[in-house]
C-alpha cells in the first residue's frame, strides 16, 4: 500500500516537473537558410533540453519585424549577416549587452562588439578571383590597385547598394580616409567589366566565362560553386583560383554572420546558452562544412574546401567601426557613380 503510494507520488513529483521542463525555450530571429541552422540546433536541443524555435527571413526582414514587435517581441536571439546589418539593428536599440567570459575568449576581438551586443559566429573573407591562366596572380595585390587605369574594363563585381561592398568601402574609409575612399570607388566604377548584375555567385560565373578579369566576391561563394550539385557550376569554378588582397599590409577584409541577445529577451539565459554553443568547436566546424565560411573561433576546424586555399591574414579593423561607417560609405557610393 505505502509502495504504491510512494509510486503514486513519485508519478504526481515527475508529472509536475514535465510542464516545467517543457517550457525551457529559446527564440531565435535568422537570415541563414533553415537548412544551413537547424542541424546545430537540435544538436542543441538535444544536449540542454532547450527547445529552440526559429524563425527565419532575409535580414532586413527579421530587423524590420523586431523593431515593430518591440518589447512584445518573442525574438531572444538575432542571427545576422554583415556587420552593416547587424550594427543597424544595434543602433536601433534591439539588441542589448552581455557578458560571457566563453565568447569573449574564443572570439577575436575585432569581431563582436566592444559591449557585448553582437557576437561573430563565421567569418567571410571580401577576395580577388581570376581564371586560372588568364592572368598572373603577381598581377594582384591590393583593393586600392583595382581602381588603377591597368585595370580598366576588367573588374567584376555586384552593385554598391549591397551591403558586402558597403562594408568593404567602410573599411577603406577607416584606413584611407573619406578622400581616397572615394577615389577608390569612383576608380573602380571607371573599371567595370559590365554593368553591374546578379549577386557574388555571378560575378564568379562570369569571370569563368571571361567577361573580365577580375573578380570580387565573399569566399563562401567559391566554396559553393566548387561543391554545387549542378556540373556545370562545379566546372566553372574550377576554372578558377582565389586572392587574397593586402597581405603585405592590413589583410584582407573580412565580414561575420553575427549574432546577439534582443533588447527584450524572455529567456536571455537560454539565449546566452545557445550563443556559447554556436562559439563551440561542434557548431563552429558545422557552419564551416556547410556553407564554406570560416570559422570565427581561430583554432575551430575548417571544411576541407576553404582549408584548400591556404592561410592568410585577416583585416583586424574592428568591425564595429566599419557598421559605424556604413552610412558614409552609402554617401560615398552615390557620389561614385558605382550602380
Ligand atoms: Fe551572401
Amino acid at each position: 500500500m505505502f509502495a504504491r503510494l510512494g509510486v503514486l507520488f513519485s508519478l504526481c513529483i515527475l508529472l509536475m516537473q514535465v510542464p516545467a521542463q517543457a517550457e525551457e525555450v529559446v527564440n531565435i530571429y535568422s537570415s541563414q537558410q533553415e537548412h544551413l541552422i537547424r542541424p546545430i540546433l537540435d544538436v542543441f536541443e538535444k544536449e540542454t533540453g532547450i527547445t529552440v524555435n526559429l524563425t527565419t527571413g532575409g535580414d532586413g526582414t527579421i530587423i524590420t519585424k523586431l523593431e515593430q514587435e518591440g518589447e512584445h517581441s518573442p525574438a531572444d536571439v538575432l542571427m545576422a549577416t554583415d556587420i552593416g546589418n547587424i550594427y543597424l539593428a544595434k543602433s536601433k536599440g534591439l539588441l542589448q549587452g552581455i557578458t560571457s567570459d566563453v565568447l569573449t575568449s574564443r572570439i577575436p576581438e575585432h569581431l563582436r562588439s566592444p559591449e557585448g551586443e553582437w557576437f561573430g559566429l563565421t567569418v567571410r573573407a571580401r577576395a580577388l578571383f581570376y581564371k586560372d591562366g588568364a592572368i598572373s596572380p603577381d598581377e594582384l595585390s591590393t583593393y586600392e590597385d583595382l581602381a588603377s587605369e591597368k585595370w580598366k574594363d576588367a573588374v567584376l563585381v555586384r552593385s554598391s547598394t549591397n551591403i558586402y561592398n558597403q562594408s568593404l568601402l567602410a573599411s577603406i574609409i577607416a584606413h584611407d580616409g573619406k578622400e581616397e575612399a572615394q577615389a577608390w570607388a569612383k576608380g573602380i566604377a571607371a573599371n567595370l567589366a559590365r554593368t553591374p548584375q546578379g549577386g557574388d555567385r555571378d560575378q564568379l560565373k562570369a569571370l569563368a566565362v571571361g567577361e573580365g578579369k577580375v573578380a570580387m566576391a565573399n569566399t563562401y561563394y567559391f566554396g559553393l560553386l566548387l561543391n554545387s550539385e549542378d556540373p556545370k557550376e562545379r566546372e566553372l569554378a574550377s576554372t578558377l583560383k582565389i586572392f587574397f588582397p593586402n597581405q603585405d599590409g592590413r589583410g584582407t577584409h573580412v565580414n561575420i554572420r553575427g549574432a546577439g541577445v534582443t533588447a527584450h529577451a524572455k529567456h536571455k539565459e537560454n539565449a546566452i546558452k545557445l550563443l556559447e554553443f554556436l562559439a563551440g568547436d561542434e557548431a563552429q566546424a558545422f557552419f564551416s562544412e556547410h556553407n564554406y565560411e570560416y570559422p570565427a573561433v581561430p583554432s575551430a576546424k575548417q571544411s576541407d574546401t576553404i582549408a584548400a586555399w591556404g592561410t592568410f591574414k585577416q583585416d583586424t579593423l574592428p568591425l564595429e567601426t566599419v557598421g559605424k561607417l556604413n552610412a558614409e560609405a552609402v554617401k560615398l557610393f552615390d557620389m561614385a557613380n558605382w550602380p
